[in-house]
């Protein structure tokens, strides 16, 4: 009796977890474990082993799995997805591709019935985006191998009912960085101490080649590989889409906690996301795992994967692994976590989303049938039906163009112009009447990226009213100077501002409407080439970023170019300050044919300048007013062996936006000699000294720009004094309305600058800001008036405006012949910000000349 009872009390440790139960498999198809030579997730894989793995199991499983390729990273790693899917369903592939684009491009009308029933849902997994999180890159191979290889079973059975489309490793260069360090390092000794646990910042591998976190990347898709996957995306257009991370303690899944975008369709997703957690639970509760739902990961910016996928029709979801980045680690209570663990993790929630949307494949299909009707049909748009946006110069206009179409959203030119009376000022925030000029940029939110257009375009985009309420309540839970145990914090996971419009400084209206303007389709003519010529010279009206970087490209050619700092009128004729003029007589014979080199590369006109006699005054072209510009020699500083994701942004836009030569310097190259530079860059994140080297540089007609926190350049010891002004509470980030100082030199190239001032958006985020200094030299402020309306678009608290009256955004400080020209945020940031470019490169370029 007494041993019977002791059976009864008798705990089972649960079985050793196996990525190989789910057999019988095909024989002909190898395991990772035997392409590799170890068992998996007891090492880190590098990427050309596990090309190898993935490569050899889809040729050896060719009924099941088709490789694609998609694109190159940065540094070259081949991009590819593998369809898996029943032999039934390969042979079918390209059918059911099409079929999937029907429903997600429906006509008006279109009887989907026939598609609903005949096609599989498509279920998207994603490995690896964040280089470090390597469970996800490890469980990738396993999750590949049971799904190519798995005989019967549920598994096997899902396969009848879906296509999975596999990602091995979204982000391979980040992955690559950190496994080679970290695999040449003693490493796997839990110990929280261990030394593999602290690899040098440099080599984190979070970040791809420029370092970008991708997983920020979907509002300015910015970099290689957002670009190529989305393209990717959107010719399968997947119902479900599952992104494996790998950065907490307990396992996450959905439901996520609020805020969500009010563009998804929040009762959708929590009823899909309720689905999909309650089966992945059920699997993790078989194995005894513990794991957490809505907290932490909200679903608000659009840049994640998962907000932008959801965004776009499919259930997008986090997964957040516990184990992985180091190959074993003690928790705090002495348990024990491994990088085989994580990905057993990840490799058990694929599963159970797969064979949970096989099973409800019927209503998947239909779900989100229905949420792309309500988008090509312009219902999910509401009100906000059309975006129009104008520019006189149409570049910016072509680029935005561009933009939209790599987030898969339709635009066009204007073949007409027309009038709309429902039509909202982006700027002014007013709902008036509005002409519109032929060749305006329209964008139609009736079409099926609609929700995601608009989560992109609308000046801001609204939280649930239960969520500001409990931002507004947090605020109260602490008395008064209380700091202990403090006050809860608030719940933004991000940057609350992105609009599209803001972003690239561009006039834009929003319309209630959006009447038919003709079919034929508008190709703006981008006008260059060089005018009449002319024995006095030309000039290049400074309108876009693009002549800025011609004149750079012409200076470095040993091209000579003048900028006058006051209007002069000639030949009949104003020449507005910040106009580059190319004089003969300060040029070589032939000048001309690197001028008309230069308007081909850059798309741009250079006009005669007919005379150097002024009309009226003094000002001429030969006048004392006119600079001549130096060559740019820029340099940047990136750190020694610290984190370069402060510094990417800027390496990339140099790199492939600007295409304008740097030098990468660094720390120590401060205390050197910099006298060959007229520039150096010290972007945030980055140290350096007022004193010594880089005053020595100012001193003698060099130009520092400093991008964010500019603590070290600004008080006591830096180059100029600002008083701080601390806010109540801080800011998550959002968009501010700000006067551009229509005399200072980094407002060349603005429409409106001989004006006197130019209204911009800036992103502020934090809760420090810099005061007005009376001395002047603020080039970037906001109004003085407390009252006056400064947000955007974002979230503000109610005392944010009022803290951010007169503050500094952007302070110029003259240090003997040259200049420091401080940036309080980083206006690179994310590359999000390309209405700022053109006071970043007159800094970069004009500065050391000013
Ligand atoms: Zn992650």
């Amino acid at each position: 009796m007494l041993s019977n009872l002791m059976v009864g009390f008798i705990l089972l440790s649960p079985p050793k977890f196996s990525f190989y139960d789910r057999g019988p498999y095909d024989g002909g198809v190898p395991k990772p474990d035997a392409i590799l030579g170890y068992d998996l997730g007891t090492r880190h894989t590098n990427f050309r082993d596990q090309e190898r793995v993935v490569l050899a199991i889809a040729n050896a499983a060719k009924a099941r799995v088709v490789p694609m390729e998609y694109g190159k990273t940065p540094e070259g790693r081949t991009l590819r997805v593998f369809a898996i899917s029943s032999p039934e369903n390969i042979k079918r592939l390209e059918q059911i591709r099409k079929d999937n684009e029907t429903l997600a491009h429906p006509a008006a009308g279109q009887d989907l019935t026939p598609i609903l029933k005949r096609t599989p849902a498509i279920v998207w997994v994603n490995e690896c985006i964040h280089g470090d999180e390597t469970a996800s890159f490890e469980s990738g191979m396993a999750v590949l191998y049971n799904l190519a290889a798995a005989k019967q079973g549920g598994l096997r059975a899902a396969l009848d009912n879906t296509v999975v489309i596999l990602n091995p490793v979204y982000n391979p260069d980040g992955h690559e960085r950190y496994v080679v360090a970290y695999n040449s390092i003693p490493n796997g000794s839990a110990d929280p101490a261990a030394y593999d646990g602290s690899l040098p910042s440099a080599f984190y591998g979070r970040a791809n080649h420029y370092r970008f976190d991708m997983n920020r990347d979907r509002i300015s898709f910015s970099q290689d590989e957002t670009r190529q996957e989305v393209a990717m995306f959107l010719k399968w257009n997947p119902q479900v889409y599952i992104d494996q991370h790998g950065q907490v303690e307990t396992y996450f899944f959905p439901p996520n906690q609020l805020s969500q975008n009010v563009n998804v369709d929040r009762d959708r997703v929590n009823k899909w996301t309720d689905v999909f957690g309650r089966a992945t639970a059920g699997a993790f509760d078989a194995n005894g795992w513990t794991y957490f739902v809505r907290d932490t990961f909200d679903l608000y910016y659009p840049g994640y994967l998962d907000a932008s996928t959801t965004l776009m029709g499919a259930i997008g979801m986090t997964h957040e692994t516990d184990g992985g980045r180091v190959l074993a680690r003690l928790r705090s209570d002495d348990t024990l976590l491994t990088l085989r663990d994580g990905a057993a993790k990840h490799f058990t929630s694929a599963l159970a989303v797969i064979e949970a949307s096989s099973k409800n494949r019927a209503a998947l299909l239909d779900s989100f049938a229905n949420f792309k009707k309500k988008a090509v049909s312009g219902e999910s748009a509401g009100k906000f039906q059309r975006v129009v946006l104008e520019s006189t110069d149409p570049r910016p206009l072509l680029r935005f163009q561009k933009h939209l179409k790599w987030a898969g959203i339709e635009s066009y030119f204007a073949p007409k112009g027309w009038r709309q009376e429902d039509a909202h000022d982006y700027w002014t925030g007013k709902a008036e009447g509005k002409s519109f000029a032929v060749g305006a940029l329209v964008v139609d939110l009736a079409q099926a990226q609609g929700p995601f257009a608009k989560a992109l375009l609308e000046p801001g985009s609204d939280f649930e009213p239960e969520f500001v309420k409990a931002q507004k309540e947090k605020k109260k839970t602490a008395p008064e100077g209380e700091d202990y145990p403090g006050p809860d914090q608030p719940e933004f996971y991000d940057t609350t501002a992105w609009s599209l419009p803001y972003a690239y400084g561009l006039k834009a209206w929003w319309c209630e409407t959006a009447p038919k303007l003709g079919n034929a389709a508008l190709v703006p003519p981008v006008q260059m080439g060089l005018g009449k010529t002319s024995p006095v010279g030309y000039q290049l009206r400074y309108t876009d970023e693009e002549d800025v970087l011609a004149v750079a490209w012409l200076l470095g050619q040993g091209v000579k170019v003048s900028v006058p700092n006051k209007a002069m009128k000639v030949g009949g004729e104003t020449i507005v300050p910040g106009t580059f003029m190319f004089l003969a007589a300060r040029n070589d014979d032939g000048f001309e044919k690197k001028l008309q080199a230069a308007a081909a590369k850059f798309s741009l006109v250079f006009e005669p300048v007919k005379t150097s006699y002024p009309d009226e005054g003094r000002q001429g072209p030969g006048s004392e007013s006119v600079t001549q510009l130096r060559a740019p020699k820029i340099g940047i500083v990136m750190g020694s062996t610290g984190n370069l994701a402060d510094v990417g942004p800027l390496w990339y836009l140099m790199e492939r936006e600007f295409g304008l030569p740097f030098t990468p310097l660094n720390s120590s190259a401060l205390s050197g000699d910099l006298s060959k530079y007229t520039c150096i860059v010290v972007p945030g994140g980055v140290s350096a000294s007022a004193s010594g080297g880089l005053r020595d540089f100012a001193q003698k007609g060099g130009c520092v720009v400093v991008l964010d926190n500019p603590g070290w350049a600004i008080g006591a010891s830096g180059f100029v004094t600002l008083e701080t002004k601390e806010a109540d509470e801080s800011l998550a980030g959002a968009l501010f309305k700000a006067e551009l100082d229509g005399r200072s030199f980094l407002s060349y190239g603005y429409s409106g600058a001989q004006d006197g001032k130019v209204e911009i958006a800036v992103p502020i985020d934090g809760g420090s800001f810099y005061k007005r200094r009376k001395e002047g030299g603020g080039v970037v402020t906001l109004s003085g008036d407390e009252k006056a309306t400064k947000l955007l678009s974002g979230w503000a608290w109610d005392t944010s405006e009022k803290e951010l009256a007169d503050t500094v955004w952007l302070q110029d400080v003259p240090v003997g012949r040259g200049h420091v020209i401080a940036f309080t945020h980083n206006p690179t940031e994310r590359a999000m910000w390309p209405g700022l470019n053109k006071i970043l490169l007159n800094a970069m370029i004009l500065g050391g000349s000013m």
